[in-house]
C-alpha cells in the first residue's frame, strides 16, 4: 500500500518538473537516495510531522522509538492562537520487546489512553522506520480504533525509508485528502471562503496576512495547516478557491481539491511587497470568478494601495542604507525567487542563490528576476560558502541555522531565513521586519570589533 501511495504521489500532474520526466524517471522520484549517516535534513516521517503538526487541537501520536518524536517535536515554531495540544509530544516509545512481539497492540492502547485523557477531535498516528520494518499495520489499527472510540484516527504512513522529507510532506497531504478533508461540514459558508495551503504560521506569519485578507472581505476558511483546527481542515472542501503558498510541499492537496471538489488554486507567496499584493489580487480574482461580488476586486486594490504606500514609507530609511549591498542567499523551504524579489525591492544585489529545493518553475522565475546570468547553485559546500564570504563577494548571508557558523567563521553577518527562524517575515509588515533584521545584522558594530587584529597579531 505504501508503495502504491508513493507512486501516486510521485506522479504529480500539478508539478511541471514531474510532467517533463519520462515514465521511468518519474517512478524514481525526485531526490537522490541519501547515504546513511549523511546529515540530510530530516526524514520522510519528519516531513509528514512538520506538515501536519501545526493542526493545533489534535493529538499527534508518533508510533516508534522515542527518538523519532524527540527528533521532530516542535522544531518549527508554528504558532497557535488557541489550543496547545499539538505541542505535547506523544509517542508509543517502542522498545526491544515491541520489536519482537509487534507494536500494534501498544499503539491501540496508546490511542485509547490519549482519547480518554484529552478527548481531542482526532488523533493523527505517524508511522516511523522501526514499526514499518517489522510490519505494524497502522492503517488497520487506526481503522479499528476509529470504530471502537467513535473518533477520527488518521494514519500518516510516511516512514523514513519511503523517501525524502519533501515526499513526507506530500504523503501527509495525501492522508489529509484520503481521511480528513470532506468528512465534516462547515457551520457556515460564504462566497469569500479561501483556503491557504502550505502556510504553517511559522512564528506567527499567518497573523501578518490574515487581517489584510479579512479587511478586503476574504475569509480564510481554513489554513492547511498553520494554526488550523481539525474541524476547519475536515470541512475545507466547501471553500471557493485556494492559494498554494509553498508549491513543493503540498501541491498534491491543492490539485486534489481541484479534482475532487472543483476548487481552483493559484500559486503565490507572502514574501516581498509585490508578491504579497499579487497574492491578494489573485485571491480576490479567483473568488470573483467563482461567484463573489465583483466589488471585492476594488476593495483589494484599495487595501493594496494603502498597505504598499505604508510599507514603502517604512522601508525608505532602510533602502538608503541597504542599496547595493550584496547578499548570498541559501534558502531551504522558503522559495528562493520570492525572497530574491523581496530583497531586490530594497535595492540589494543577490550574489548567488541556492536552488536545491526549487522547482523548474522557481528556477525560471529566478532567471526572470535576476537575468540569465543569475548565479544559481544546487549545492554550496561550506568551503565555497566560506570563500565567498571571506573574499567579501557578499556582505551578508541569509540561510538556515546550519550554515550560520560558516558566516561567523568568516566574520560576516548572517540572518536566519529558514523555517526554524524566530521572526515572522510574511506580508507587508513581515517585509519591513526582514529588512530591519538584515539592517541590524549588517550594521552591528560587533563586526568591526571581530575583524580587528588582535593586539598580539
Ligand atoms: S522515522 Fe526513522 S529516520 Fe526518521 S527519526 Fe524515526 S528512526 Fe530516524
Amino acid at each position: 500500500m505504501l508503495q502504491d501511495k508513493i507512486q501516486e504521489v510521485f506522479n504529480e500532474p500539478g508539478c511541471a518538473h514531474n510532467k517533463r520526466k519520462s515514465e521511468k524517471d518519474r517512478k524514481k522520484g525526485c531526490t537522490k537516495t541519501l547515504k546513511p549517516g549523511a546529515a540530510a535534513g530530516g526524514c520522510a516521517f519528519d516531513g509528514a510531522k512538520i506538515a501536519l503538526q501545526p493542526i493545533t487541537d489534535v493529538v499527534h501520536l508518533v508510533h516508534g522509538p522515542i527518538a523519532c518524536e524527540g527528533n521532530s517535536w516542535d522544531n518549527r515554531h508554528a504558532a497557535s492562537s488557541g489550543p496547545t495540544l499539538y505541542r505535547t509530544g506523544f509517542t508509543t516509545d517502542m522498545k526491544e520487546l515491541d520489536v519482537v512481539y509487534g507494536g500494534e497492540k501498544k499503539l491501540f492502547r496508546a490511542i485509547r489512553e490519549v482519547i480518554a485523557k484529552y478527548d481531542p477531535p482526532a488523533v493523527f498516528v505517524y508511522q516511523t522506520c522501526v514499526p514499518a520494518l517489522i510490519g505494524d499495520d497502522i492503517e488497520s489499527v487506526c481503522k479499528a480504533a476509529s470504530v471502537k472510540f467513535n473518533k477520527p484516527v488518521i494514519p500518516i504512513n510516511a516512514p523514513d525509508f519511503a523517501g525524502s522529507k519533501n515526499l513526507g510532506n506530500k504523503l501527509a497531504g495525501s492522508a489529509l485528502l484520503d481521511y480528513v478533508i470532506g468528512t465534516e461540514e462547515p457551520e457556515k459558508t460564504t462566497p469569500y471562503d479561501l483556503l491557504l495551503i502550505g502556510e504553517y504560521n511559522l512564528s506567527g506569519e499567518l497573523w501578518q496576512v490574515k487581517p489584510i485578507f479579512e479587511e478586503i472581505g476574504i475569509r480564510i476558511a481554513a489554513c492547511i495547516s498553520g494554526d488550523a483546527r481539525y474541524h476547519e481542515v475536515a470541512s475545507a472542501h466547501r471553500a471557493r478557491a485556494s492559494m498554494l503558498v509553498c508549491s513543493k510541499a503540498m501541491v498534491n492537496v491543492a490539485r486534489g481539491l481541484q479534482e475532487r471538489y472543483g476548487i481552483p488554486y493559484f500559486e503565490g507567496s507572502f514574501y516581498g511587497i509585490a508578491d504579497m499584493s499579487e497574492s491578494l489580487r489573485q485571491s480576490a480574482k479567483l473568488l470573483v470568478e467563482r461567484g463573489a461580488p465583483a466589488e471585492l476586486l476594488q476593495k483589494a486594490e484599495h487595501v493594496i494601495m494603502r498597505e504598499e504606500e505604508k510599507a514603502w514609507e517604512a522601508l525608505a530609511p532602510f533602502k538608503r542604507r541597504l542599496e547595493g549591498k550584496k547578499v548570498l542567499l541559501v534558502t531551504g523551504g522558503v522559495k528562493s525567487w520570492s525572497v530574491v524579489s523581496a530583497l531586490q525591492e530594497v535595492g540589494m544585489i543577490i550574489t548567488g542563490t541556492s536552488v536545491k529545493k526549487s522547482t523548474e518553475e522557481d528556477k525560471t522565475r529566478i532567471k526572470e528576476i535576476m537575468g540569465e546570468d543569475a548565479h544559481m547553485f544546487d549545492e554550496l559546500p561550506p568551503r565555497e560558502m566560506y570563500a565567498i564570504l571571506k573574499e567579501a563577494k557578499a556582505d551578508i548571508m541569509l540561510s538556515g541555522g546550519r550554515s550560520q557558523f560558516v558566516a561567523l567563521k568568516a566574520k560576516m553577518p548572517w540572518v536566519d531565513i529558514n523555517q526554524e527562524r524566530h521572526h515572522a517575515y510574511a506580508g507587508y509588515d513581515g517585509m519591513i521586519h526582514l529588512v530591519a533584521e538584515i539592517d541590524k545584522a549588517l550594521f552591528n558594530p560587533v563586526w568591526q570589533e571581530v575583524r580587528r587584529k588582535a593586539p598580539w597579531e
